[in-house]
């Protein structure tokens, strides 16, 4: 009986490592114009037994547009990041992570971000190899599904009280529970009190059962961030973003102590070592790893267990392309201490199209993909129409 059941476990084994694993080959990079501030740089990793997998590079040039020259740039930094693999099994993860890591710290966000994004594409890759869903491979999901809270800064065009209203109520009224804007974006051109004036503009037109959060996108002292979050006391938020950079671990602090509303932060940041000061010294209520920046899928549920350690929620940052979207659903499919993510809202109506099947976006919701990998493909006649 020992022996026959031996029997079927070697056989089981041998299956799967007698089986041909694709072998990384080469990647193109897909930069997709969505709207006059935001370009997807969508990445496909590509492999010889013909399957791809998929990441997302965006947003490593600041908050204003992708330029074509950035794109390239990016297109080269890729390059180093692939040649590590080359060759080699989309399932050698670790040797990857072990290899390009170090790279990555030292090279920056542009870096960071190119690494993240093969680090995504590989366990899209795994997972399709494996035939199962990518999240199957961090211990499988305890969630369907996710709230979205819809960031409705980038949409927002008219930066008056009204225009933020206006934005909040349409948000509302497709399903959205929770917003977030940012409205000091432009301070000190912009006063801190303007922003604070559009802040309550949004809770006057959403209502007491809506979940607002704010972003200062770093643009404060301590003295004006502790000012303003008093302001903003009757407005209620959940989180308060961001009010000085993350690496002022003391001065987030310092504003952490003096205010009542929790402070999250953290979207650039890099790796666990990166998110280590802000947990250690509980700086933050709420860290914002970003898939596309943080190192991607792994490197973002280790930072979710520190946090977790430390007290603190985990709501990924994420005003990214579709890509980045489905590739954080299966990071967080299993995490215990997140409960939101974010999306850009209201940018152009074709996105959910540049994936086969279609974004599984709805109604405030996400529902997390259960085919293999990623369980997506790439809308490449879409993606053409729409090159930068
Ligand atoms: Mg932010």
């Amino acid at each position: 009986m020992f022996s026959t059941r031996r029997a079927v476990l070697g056989m089981a084994a041998g299956t799967l490592l007698g089986q041909a694993k694709p072998r990384v080959k080469d990647y193109t990079l897909w930069p997709v114009r969505a709207t006059s501030r935001t370009v997807w740089l969508i990445v496909q990793l590509q492999t010889d037994s013909g399957i791809s997998g998929w990441g997302e590079a965006s947003d490593a040039f600041g908050f204003a547009s992708t330029s074509a020259a950035q794109a390239r740039e990016m297109q080269q930094q890729l390059a180093a990041f692939v040649a590590l693999m080359q060759g080699r099994s989309c399932l050698d993860i670790a040797h990857y992570r072990k290899m390009g890591e170090p790279l990555a710290r030292a090279g920056g966000l542009t870096a960071a971000t190119a690494y993240s994004a093969v680090e995504q594409a590989l366990w899209d890759l795994t997972g399709q190899t494996l035939g199962v869903p990518a999240y199957t491979l961090f211990g499988g999901p305890i969630r369907d599904q996710i709230p979205l809270y819809a960031n409705i800064n980038r949409a927002t065009t008219d930066r008056s009280p009204a225009g933020f209203a206006a934005s909040a109520r349409q948000a509302v009224a497709e399903g959205y529970r929770a917003l977030k804007a940012a409205p000091w974006d432009g301070y000190p051109k912009i006063t801190a009190d303007h922003g604070t004036a559009c802040t309550q503009a949004i809770r006057a037109a959403v209502g007491p059962a809506i979940e607002v959060m704010v972003d200062v996108h770093s643009n404060f002292t301590v003295e004006e961030a502790v000012r303003v979050a008093k302001q903003l006391e009757p407005v209620g938020l959940r989180w308060y973003e961001e009010p000085v950079a993350p690496a002022q671990v003391a001065e987030t602090v310092a504003i952490a102590r003096r205010i009542r509303q929790p402070i999250a932060g953290g979207e650039f940041l890099f790796g666990v070592h990166g998110f280590l000061p802000l947990c250690r010294e509980n700086a933050v209520a709420v860290i914002m790893p970003d898939v596309k920046h943080c190192g991607g899928l792994l490197a973002m549920t280790h930072i979710a267990a520190m946090a977790e350690a430390h007290g603190i929620s985990v709501a990924p940052h994420n005003p990214s392309g579709p890509v980045a979207t489905v590739a954080t659903l299966h990071a967080i499919a299993g995490l215990r201490n997140c409960e939101i993510l974010e999306l850009q809202w209201g940018e152009v109506g074709w996105r959910g199209e540049l994936l086969q099947p279609t974004e599984p976006i709805q109604a405030g919701k996400a529902e997390i993909p259960k085919r293999p990998g990623f369980g997506i493909s790439w809308n490449e006649r879409l993606a053409r129409k729409h090159r930068l």
